[in-house]
Formats: structure tokens, sequence, C-alpha cells
């Protein structure tokens, strides 16, 4: 198996290659292909799988695809918000998810990726959040935040992802999580990527998802 049987656009292969990858992982091969058909996605899969580009790469398309769509080079000088919502459990995470943006990202002209973690100043976020946006990774009590003092706006947004469900929930997260999700358009794609789907974390794929693909590596 090959990336290059994936779909995945030339400037994102570019990157992948760059990043000395020969082939995609388990669940890069099974998760990237049915995201790019726009499926929801339920993915169990661990730390190390090599999830994160899993969700990143397919991701990524879509920005390519709504700039492509919207007759963009680059970046508009203001934008509506982000086009792709990326909530983690934890600031570290979350930073993890923001560096493989840029790296898997590296050659979108332009690209625009903030991350917006709680335990920080919020002067940094906001002018983040006032800027030109195409993703947005987040931990959820502070998007919650930004979003009630109206610095966020997620009209725009046509994928959001969770990562790592089952810790959010742990952590305290769940009305976050739907306060968040009903701040985005009803038409989206959501991949969620979670140890289990038992419990509470199966109630909350419920509810986010539609149709969704069921991955387990
Ligand atoms: P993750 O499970 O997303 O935390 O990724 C674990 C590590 O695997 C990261 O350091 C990635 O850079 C690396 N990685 C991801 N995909 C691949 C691949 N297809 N081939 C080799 N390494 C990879």
């Amino acid at each position: 198996m090959s990336f290059d049987t994936l779909g995945l656009a030339p400037a994102l292969l570019k990157a992948v290659a760059d990043a000395g990858y020969g082939e995609p992982t388990d669940v890069q091969s099974r998760a990237i292909p049915a995201a790019l058909e726009g499926r929801d996605l339920l993915v169990s899969s661990s730390t190390g799988s090599g999830k994160t580009a899993a969700f990143v790469l397919p991701a990524l398309q879509g920005v390519l695809a709504a700039r492509q769509q919207a007759g963009e080079a680059a970046p508009r000088r203001r934008t509506a918000g982000p086009r792709v919502v990326v909530l983690a459990p934890t600031r570290e995470l979350a930073i993890q998810v923001s560096k493989a943006c840029m790296t898997y990202g590296r050659h979108i002209p332009g690209l625009r990726v903030a991350t917006v973690v709680g335990g920080v100043p919020y002067g940094a976020q906001l002018k983040a959040l006032r800027g030109p946006l195409d993703v947005l990774i987040a931990t959820p009590g502070r998007l919650l935040d930004h979003l009630g003092s109206g610095a966020a706006v997620l009209s725009q947004v046509q994928v959001l992802v969770l990562d790592e469900a089952d810790r959010m929930l742990d952590m305290g997260f769940i009305d976050d999580i739907h306060a968040i999700a009903e701040a985005l358009p009803a038409e989206r794609q959501t991949l969620m990527f979670s140890a289990t789907f038992a419990g509470h974390v199966g109630g909350l794929a419920a509810r986010l998802t539609r149709d969704p693909q069921r991955i387990e590596v």
C-alpha cells in the first residue's frame, strides 16, 4: 500500500514524502479514503498508530478544496472563521496536532493554523482568532469561552474532529462539546477518534455523527 493510492492531493503527498513516510499506517490507509469520501468516522486507534495524520491529511484536503472552490490562491484578508476545528483534551495534545498541521500543510500556501488552549493568556488567542484562519485546534473549555465572547466564529466549519474523545469526556468536557457542536453547521463532516466507543462516548457519537463508518485498528 502506498500513499499515492489514497486520493490525497499532490501538495499533501509531497509533505508526507518530506516527512520520510514510506507507507501509510493501518489507520491511515483505512481512514483517509473514507474521510475523503466525506464519511463521518468513528475510529479506535491508539497513540503511536499514526492517527493524527489520519485526520489532519483529509482535513487539509478539505481546506484545499474549499479554497479552489472559492477561487482563492491564498486566504482572503478576513475570513468568516476556520473550515476545520479539532478538539483535543489537553494543551499538549492540541500543540502536537497543530505541529502536525504545519508539517502536513507545509506546501499549502499561507495555511493559517491557530491553537486555543486553557491556562494561557487570552491576548494572543484573540489576535489569532481575528485573523484569517483555516484550521482551529482547541481544548473545549477555552474554545467555549471564545465562542461566548464572540471571538470565535464557527459558522464556516466543514470538518469537526474530536481527538481522544474518551479522554475529553473523562475530563468533564461533555457539556462544552455539545455547546460547541451547537455552534457548528449541521452540514459538516465529523471525525471521532477514541480508544472506546462504549458508554458515554457512544452516546456522544450518536448525537454528533451521521451514518458513521466504524474503523477499528
Ligand atoms: P500519532 O499516532 O499520530 O501520534 O503518530 C505517531 C508517530 O508516527 C508520529 O511521530 C508521526 O510522525 C509518525 N507517523 C505517522 N504516520 C507515519 C507513517 N505513515 N510512516 C511513518 N511514521 C509515521
